[in-house]
């Protein structure tokens, strides 16, 4: 019964489409007249509820000439988060057609250009859903996580998809810093009134990294009437952000409630498989041919962030084309030891932080990475994280791992807090300067 639908499914949906929404269904049963389908993710439950289950139901009666109902149960979620099951790479498909220049599109970031997988598979799901029912099922949608995980491409990949299915849909993609300068140029320039026509008459609204809103109280204004406006006229709304909007300080309350109106979903650091997947998708793009033991050897390298990731390529591409060698396993090694190498000239390393720190308040590396919450061992351990963050280049969930695998952000609250401290605290000040001299030389 199923095979029949899922046939009819195939012919009809676009290859996108399919993949996501009806080729990740499991048929479990049929009994009472009831269909049991197997969901991955509540996304997809709600998807199929509202664009999907009233059509199919038709369809099933046709098939089996028999009153049927469908169910939906989602897949538990506990279990491996189908890392294994959805590593699909999907196919480039058509070039990325170029569109009105107002949009501020970036004509790479495509959903065709996004590989799932761990990590992102709910994300690009939720978002999908925003492109092909735009205001309909989550709004607004916020995709949030950590630097370089794909939530620009991924949002700009809604906007291309809006258009693509509707050409004359009027797509505004924005940073939140870019929202503020148009507005208080608005407001220097007494232009108010285009300001509002243009952001309150689009059909799609991307607005990135919202964090940025944060101590902006005139723009947090602005931008709750301009939210309102769309959201009563059930036009789409999506943001980003590297937390979730409640932990973001000095966001208004209000816009807070608004954003929690629809739903938030996060993208966390992709899997071994899923890095080797971009890369491949990546070096087919630049027309390199590059063995699966090179491809998995660059994306061992580098685990938390994809930017990183296609730069180690790119590092790699270069010293083989300046070398002229080819690209193989050793020659990737050679060129990313250099790499290794900057990065231990310049010298340090979260566990060199940890240890110092530890010295410095007569503690353990193991009170740093622990989870005891008693004064004398809080505050250096977010000192700690404090100084990761500002003198190493890793992200936010990598420092969160190696304190104890905590959450990135815990590193983000140890990090706000201790910023706002030492706007206050001299003493404080005196023990940065002096560890920053302990670990600086
Ligand atoms: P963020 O906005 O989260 O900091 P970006 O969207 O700018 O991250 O992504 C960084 C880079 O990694 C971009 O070049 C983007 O195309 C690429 N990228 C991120 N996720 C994926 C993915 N799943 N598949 C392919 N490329 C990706
Ligand atoms: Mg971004």
């Amino acid at each position: 019964l199923w095979q029949q639908l899922d046939a009819e499914y195939k012919k009809t949906f676009e290859p996108l489409s399919y993949d996501t929404w009806i080729k990740t269904v499991v048929p479990l049963q049929v009994s009472n007249q009831t269909l049991v389908l197997e969901v991955p993710s509540q996304y997809h439950a709600d998807y199929w509820r509202i664009r999907l289950i009233d059509q199919a139901t038709v369809s099933l009666q046709k098939i089996s000439g028999e009153n049927l109902n469908i169910k939906l149960v989602v897949k538990n979620e506990h279990e491996d988060p189908a890392a294994k099951e959805y590593p699909a790479v999907i196919d480039p498909g058509e070039p990325g057609q170029v569109y009105s220049h107002d949009t501020h599109l970036n004509d790479k970031y495509t959903f065709e250009n996004f590989v799932t997988g761990g990590g992102n598979y709910l994300a690009q799901a939720a978002a999908l859903s925003a492109a092909e029912e735009p205001g309909q099922i989550y709004n607004p949608l916020n995709i949030y996580g950590g630097v370089g995980l794909g939530k620009t491409h991924l949002m700009q990949a809604i906007g291309h998809e809006v258009l693509r299915r509707n050409p004359k849909a009027k797509v505004k993609y924005v940073t939140s810093e870019e929202f503020a300068n148009d507005f208080i140029n608005s407001i220097q320039t007494r232009r108010q009134e285009e300001f509002r026509r243009e952001y309150r008459s689009v059909d799609l609204l991307l607005v990135d990294d919202i964090q940025f809103f944060a101590e902006k109280e005139a723009t947090q204004e602005e931008f709750f009437h301009t939210f309102n406006k769309l959201y009563e006229n059930k036009k789409q709304i999506v943001l980003t952000s590297d937390r979730v909007p409640n932990e973001i300080p000095k966001l208004e309350d209000r816009l807070v409630s608004r954003f929690k109106w629809g739903l938030s979903t996060d993208i966390t650091p992709p899997d071994l498989e899923t890095r080797i997947a971009i890369l491949r998708n990546k070096a087919q793009a630049e027309g390199l041919e590059i063995d699966d033991q090179t491809l998995s050897y660059i994306a061992s390298q580098i685990d938390t962030n994809i930017r990183e990731l296609e730069g180690a390529l790119v590092r790699v591409q270069a010293y083989c084309t300046i070398n002229k060698i080819d690209i193989n396993l050793e020659n990737a090694m050679a060129a990313l030891r250099g790499l290794q190498e900057i990065s231990a000239e310049r010298g340090l390393s979260i566990s060199k932080i940890q240890e110092i720190v530890a010295q410095y308040y007569r503690l353990q590396v193991s009170d740093l990475t622990g989870k005891k919450r008693t004064k004398n061992i809080v505050e250096p351990r977010q000192i700690a994280m404090y100084l990761s963050r500002e003198l190493t280049e890793n992200s936010l969930p990598k420092i969160g791992k190696e304190f104890g695998g905590k959450d990135h952000t815990t590193v983000i609250h140890a990090y706000d807090k201790i910023s706002q401290n030492l706007l206050s605290d001299a003493e404080l000040k005196k023990q940065l300067s002096d560890l920053r001299k302990l670990l600086q030389g």
